[in-house]
């Protein structure tokens, strides 16, 4: 037989070391590695039956389940590209995914059906559909394990992911096997995952984070993942401490919920040890909410594109630095593109640090390298090659690096607004706008001006039953702002256009925004 150490070989893998470990659990059944490897090799048989093909995709539409990660383990032992679609879709959304994606069968789990309904006239290409469910298990069930599985190489593709769509049209980025092997070596490198972990699988699996922050790392490890099908923030409080969870990967917006939640005080946490987080920027309150609960908090940085790990913070210095983003993984390069050129990140004398001020260096573009980034977008050459420089990964996002290594974000570079020719970041001044409690949310986009080349537009969603008006958001910001970051526009709304993982789209915001500057106003 061909070499194949691919993600499709875990579950088997796993179950030589510990096989009556739970590898799963989902309500009040569990699944041991055996199991697991046993059930994942007979859907194998199933799809290669049913002609799924090494390089072929497989799609998988709906909540995360037990059947989730069981497709894509029976996917990648026959070397089968797993494609997570994005269940807050919309119906068109799925099929342009199914089709650029050329799927030829899609998994999909009962929940879904409105959805599927509303995507069709499916695209041609996708032949066999399996929902979960019964079927599901008639096609486990009546399996055999294939007779033959293919070699499968760490280069080939093990999964399209596509990407947040924050800044446009989601993309799919092309992970191999060996990008998320590696991904799950350097997380294990920064996060203490043990055979004995009970993980809850809260973030999606169709992004990243999902997938490569706690799941695989702790399937190699042995441990247990529960999947969970629905955010309801009570009962995944609840669920912490009755099922003795002891970690879980999250978004901001998640620790923010839960720990605002009236259930928070009364929550059992004690057997939490690690909460990884990441993905947008969190508010120092929040961090310290869960720092003062006495877990491991851990804030990483990544992208899809990354797997997604590229920074993470080590347990021991997030009370001294809650909003940081810490320091490289173990197998990740890091650089800087500045006026066109690669240069060394850490250290480098900025402008700040010439002035003398403390600090980080000033913000620069950051650059990845290691073997857990992409080669490139499913179909997509242009961009593809525009997203390198060098052989470096664009992040497009600002980061500011100590001359410790330690790192912040700064915000990314396509949102930079800059004012007379000061440079300001939106996200600075949304982190000092919720400062404020009456603000539940706030975007800040820039908005072309005739004095300044460009101002902020700021965009308030104030918090249910509180009550604020413009001229006390504007004490707030001129005491903890330069006169040049203050927004021009204060606009109040009722809700800010965010995706799935409550990441704010400023795209629609720039777009509304844009109407703001009636000519005369601009004096
Ligand atoms: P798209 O690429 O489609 O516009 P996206 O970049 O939001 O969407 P993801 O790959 O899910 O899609 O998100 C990665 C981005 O999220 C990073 O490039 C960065 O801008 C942001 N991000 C990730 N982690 C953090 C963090 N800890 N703090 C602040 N921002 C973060
Ligand atoms: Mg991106």
């Amino acid at each position: 037989t061909a070499a194949n150490f691919g993600l499709g070989t875990w579950p088997a893998r796993r179950a030589r070391i510990s096989p009556q470990a739970v590898a799963l659990v989902e309500g009040d059944r569990s699944r041991t590695y055996a199991v697991l490897a046993d059930r994942t090799a007979r859907l194998a048989g199933h799809l290669a039956a049913q002609g799924v093909r090494h390089g072929d995709r497989v799609a998988y539409l709906g909540v995360n389940a037990a059947s989730t990660f069981e497709t894509f383990f029976a996917a990648w032992l026959l070397g089968a590209i797993a494609v997570p679609l994005n269940f807050r879709l919309s119906g068109p959304e799925i099929r342009y995914m199914l089709a650029d994606s050329g799927s030829s069968v899609l998994v999909h789990s009962p929940d879904a059906d409105a959805l599927l309904a509303a995507a069709e006239p499916l695209p041609e290409t996708v032949r066999v559909r399996i929902p979960a469910g019964p079927a599901f298990e008639a096609a486990v069930a009546d399996s055999a394990p294939p007779e033959r599985v293919p070699g499968v190489a760490m280069e080939d593709p093990a999964v399209l992911l596509y990407t947040s769509g924050t800044t446009g049209r989601p993309k799919a980025a092309v992970l191999s096997h060996g990008n998320l092997t590696w991904n799950t070596v350097n997380q294990l490198a920064h996060i203490d995952i043990r055979p004995d972990e009970r993980a809850l699988c809260i973030s999606p699996l169709f992004h990243a984070t999902g997938l490569g922050q706690i799941t695989l790392p702790t399937f190699l490890k042995g441990g247990s993942v529960e999947p969970v099908a629905k955010f309801d923030v009570g009962e995944i409080l609840r669920r912490i401490g009755e099922a003795r969870i002891t970690s879980f990967s999250a978004v901001p917006t998640m620790l923010q919920m839960m720990c605002e939640h009236p259930y928070w005080p009364a929550a059992d946490l004690s057997s939490l040890v690690t909460v990884v987080y990441g993905g947008s920027p969190v508010q120092e309150r929040v961090a310290r909410a869960w720092l003062d609960r006495g877990v491991r908090l851990q804030q990483g940085y990544g992208m899809t594109e990354a797997s997604p790990g590229v920074y993470m913070a080590p347990p021991e210095g997030a009370t001294e630095h809650p909003v940081s983003v810490g320091v490289p993984h173990f197998f990740t390069d890091v650089a800087m593109l500045r006026d066109g050129s690669v240069v060394a990140p850490a250290g480098e004398p900025g402008p700040a640090e010439q002035a003398g001020a403390p600090g980080p260096a000033a913000p620069g573009e950051l650059l990845v390298r290691g073997p857990h980034v992409f080669q490139g977008y499913w179909d997509r050459p242009g961009v593809s090659d525009e997203a390198f420089v060098d052989g470096w990964f664009r992040t497009g996002d600002l980061l500011a690096v100590g001359a410790d290594g330690w790192a912040t974000v700064t915000d990314r570079v396509k949102d930079m607004i800059i004012s007379g020719g000061e440079n300001v970041y939106p996200a600075e001044v949304e982190a000092v706008l919720l400062q404020l409690d009456e603000i539940a949310n706030a975007g800040v986009v820039g908005v072309a001006d005739a004095r300044w080349g460009e101002v902020g537009a700021a965009y308030l969603q104030v918090r249910e039953g509180a009550d604020i008006d413009e001229a006390a958001v504007r004490t707030h910001l001129e005491a903890n702002l330069a006169r040049y970051k203050i927004p021009k526009y204060l606009v109040f709304v009722t809700e800010l256009p965010a995706n799935a993982t409550g990441k704010i789209r400023r795209v629609e915001l720039r777009a509304r925004a844009a109407g703001l500057a009636a000519p005369e106003g601009n004096l």
